[in-house]
Formats: structure tokens, sequence, C-alpha cells
């Protein structure tokens, strides 16, 4: 636990209905009755709450009113002593308050310390911790559904369960190094494989929930691409009920692409319209065509648009059909009848940018093409940080069983490999950290969390 007591204002700096500053550290108690003039009675039961006005011990001024509650060590979220002051929302108020807190003896809080401290002094172990950022940062309903998962310890207990077995096993390997060759019965050995097999497998689902975890997290890059004039401006308006895009008959300037957040069937969505980058003329539609076929790279999905009413729309489709691509036929309500129903047969969803008709198919194709695993009770959906530690632990899994299968002689290199994973393993839920390794993640916490 770190000596001082650290102070920052916990709510978004703007006008709101209230803001919270929060002191954490031995010196909180001392600090709240120096700007308020409250200490709890020595009865007090916690949390313990009184109305109070708060002014600057230096200065002698008025800072703010408000409800002042006081955690006592280890029943709050840092496990130290913390008092909250809850004032008027806004950036004066809470900037007054902070100051007085600050003159009190608090030191600023660097991002994320509160919940470091939390992590230090035991109240909640890393993985939770930093579920609480991608909790505070879900672009979605089924982001905050994971995030919460995370948070109340989905994470930790399966990766616990796997790490317990791991260590079981490494010392029932050592245990068996005790003996000679031939004591050694195969039952043991084979038990012994059986389990780092069954640990190897676990191992391998929660790496699985990656790809889905990162999606959740950073958003899935979806792409809208096609000729000019096809309609992409007019789907993107027509997908965010909004006209953010110009929608021009004639193929017009160059502008940039466009992008916008955006939510498909629960997973958070960054929306790109490279409609701009295609138009222009000689060097600057070059230029434009490559922006756009780099983001399409990129992209989780990319959805083709191609224009019904043109008569090379069979072509234009058969050769937007691929993995991770959607052909979306719009304009369907201008083109032939039997567009759409030839639509279907080559695999593209007819739709109207105009009218919306087919647009719930579409959003149901691009969810398809997105290939996450189903959500869940519990999901756990892992982040690039786990996966790292995750796939070191599954290629010391991987020897540890070589050796194994190798006999009596493997045993000290399984023992190896498989503390080596143990440690990969501890690193998730912070069994094993360092300060670098705490340093990186709290670092990208906000100040006041
Ligand atoms: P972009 O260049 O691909 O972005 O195409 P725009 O969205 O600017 O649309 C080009 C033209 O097609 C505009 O005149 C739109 O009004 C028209 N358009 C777009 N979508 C539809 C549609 O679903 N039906 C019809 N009839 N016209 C459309």
């Amino acid at each position: 636990m770190d000596g001082d007591t650290i102070a920052a204002i916990s709510t978004a700096v703007g006008p709101g209905g209230i803001s919270v500053v929060r002191v954490s550290g031995p010196d909180a108690f001392a600090i709240a009755e120096m700007v308020a003039g409250i200490r709890p009675p020595d009865c007090a039961s916690f949390p313990f709450a009184r109305f109070a006005h708060f002014r600057n011990p230096v200065e002698g001024v008025a800072a703010d009113n408000g409800i002042l509650i006081f955690f006592k060590a280890p029943r709050s979220y840092t496990g130290e002593d913390v008092v909250e002051f809850q004032g008027h929302g806004g950036r004066m108020p809470s900037s007054l308050v902070l100051a007085a807190v600050l003159a009190a003896g608090a030191r600023q809080a660097d991002p994320g310390e509160f919940t470091r401290r939390a992590f230090l002094n035991g109240k909640i172990d890393l993985a939770r911790a930093e579920a609480v950022m991608d909790f505070i940062g879900a672009a979605s309903l089924r982001a905050a559904a994971a995030a919460r998962e995370q948070l109340e310890g989905a994470l930790s207990a399966k990766v616990g369960a796997i790490y317990e077995a791991i260590v079981s096993v490494e010392a029932d390997v050592e245990h068996l190094l005790d003996f000679e060759e031939g004591e050694i019965g195969d039952s043991f050995l084979l038990d012994a494989l059986a389990r780092c097999r069954a640990a190897l497998s676990e191992t391998e689902a929660l790496l699985a929930t990656w790809r889905t975890g990162t999606m959740l997290r950073e958003g899935a890059l979806v792409v809208i691409c096609g000729k000019p004039n096809a309609g992409k401006s007019s789907l993107l308006n027509a997908l965010l009920g909004r006209d953010r895009a110009i929608v021009s008959p004639v193929a017009g300037t160059t502008r940039d692409a466009i992008e916008e957040p955006f939510q498909v069937e629960g997973v958070p969505v960054r929306l790109v319209d490279t409609a701009g980058l295609r138009s222009g003329a000689g060097d600057i539609e070059a230029e434009g065509i490559a922006r756009a076929e780099a983001l399409v790279e990129r992209a989780a999905v990319a959805v083709e648009v191609i224009d019904a009413t043109a008569p090379s729309w069979r072509g234009d489709t058969a050769a937007a059909l691929g993995k991770g691509r959607v052909a979306a036929l719009n304009k369907i309500d201008a083109a032939a009848p039997e567009a759409a129903i030839d639509a279907a047969g080559i695999g593209a969803v007819a739709i109207s940018a105009k009218t919306g008709a087919g647009l719930d198919s579409l959003l149901g194709a691009i969810a398809a093409r997105l290939d996450l695993l189903p959500e869940g009770e519990g999901e756990v959906a892992v982040s690039e940080r786990h996966r790292r530690c995750l796939a070191e632990a599954r290629g010391q899994l991987v020897e540890a069983v070589a050796s194994l299968e190798y006999g009596g002689d493997g045993l000290v290199p399984a023992a190896s490999s498989l503390a080596t994973a143990a440690r990969a393993l501890g690193e998730i839920t912070g069994r094993v950290w360092s300060g670098d390794l705490l340093d990186s993640i709290f670092s990208r916490f906000c100040v006041g969390k």
C-alpha cells in the first residue's frame, strides 16, 4: 500500500447533476475534517454519510456544499480509508472541491490509481480490474454484459481453475522425480498426461474467445464499398437513421472516409463509408481507391454495394462474393422485379437504401460474417493481453504433454514447462505481476477510476 493519500475528480467533467471527488489513503478522514469539518463518530457504522459545506482550508474560501460519504478500510473500493465528496456537477464546482482536498494534503491521483490500489490491497484481481475500464468504455449492450461478467470474476474463475490444475500436476510431477525410473507406475504418468491435456484444451477454449473479445472491446470494422453512385452514402444514412453522409446523384468531389459508431446485433461496429474516397479524377481518384482498398483489407466485414439498376449488376455481384464480404444489391425498388429473386439465388442481399427494404437481412448477413461466438450467460471473451498470456501457456502445455508422452525422462522438462505455463496464466489474474505490467494496464485508465 502506498503511504500517501490521493484525490481526483471521479465523475466526467462538464455540466451534470453531481460530481464526485474521491479521496483515498490514510489521511482521507483527516482531510475531510479539514475541508468539511466532519469526522465520523467512533460509533459510526460505515459507509457513513453527512451533508456539509466544503471549504478550502488554505485559502479559507467556500468551495461547494454537498454530501460526504466515508468508507472505512478495508471496506472501500481501494481497501483504504476513502471519502467521497458529492458536490454540484460542472467544471468549476468539482475543481474547487479538488483544489480544497489537495490544499488539505492529498496528492492528485494518477490515471487508474484507485483501481491499482484496489488490486494491490487484494480487493480485486487484475482481470477484474481491467474489466472496470472495459465496462466504462463498452459501446454496446453485449460488450457491457461481457465486461460485467469479467468484473464479477467469470474470467478469473476459469483462469484460476486452469492455474490450480497445472500447479497440482506440476506438484505431482515433481513428486515423481523422487522415484527411480522403474518405480514410477504407468498410471501416474497417464494421469498427469490426461490432466495436462485437459488444461491444454481449456486454455485453447479461452483462446478461442479472443476474436469475439477484441471485437466487443474495440468494435468491428465494417466497411461500405462499391462503385460511385451505387448508394453507399445512402446506405450509411439509412443504417444510422439520419443523414450523416452527403448523397449526390453525380459522382462528385473527393472527401474523407466517414466513420460512425454503430451496433449490429449487440456488437459495437465502426461503420465506414468509403464513398468519398472513390470519386474525383486522376491521381486523386487513384489515391482514393487505394485508401478504400486498404480499409476493405482491414475490415472484419466489407459490404459491397451494387446498383441493381446498372446493367453490370450480375457480374459486379459475382465479383463481390467472398469470405468476410456481403454483396448488397441496392436500389431494388427501382430494379427489374426478377433482380431480387436472382440476388437471393447468388447469395446477395437485395436492399433499398431509399425505402429501407432488406436492411434487417443485411444486418443479419453482416452479423453472420462477423463470426462471433454465440452470446451466453457468464460470457468470457478475452483481451489481447490475455491472449498473449494464454498463447504462452498453451505453448508450454503442448511441450509438457510431449515431455510426459516421452515417459520418465520427460519429467524434468515437463515440470519446468508446467511452471512456466502457470506463471503465464498467473499474469492474467495478477498472481504474478510486475510494476511495469501494472503501469501498462492502469495508464490506460481514466483519472479518478
Ligand atoms: P454513393 O456514391 O455510392 O455514395 O451513392 P449515393 O448514396 O450518393 O447515391 C447515388 C444516387 O443513388 C443518389 O441519387 C441516391 O438518391 C440514389 N439511391 C441510393 N440508394 C437508392 C435506392 O435504394 N433506391 C433508389 N431508387 N435510389 C437510390
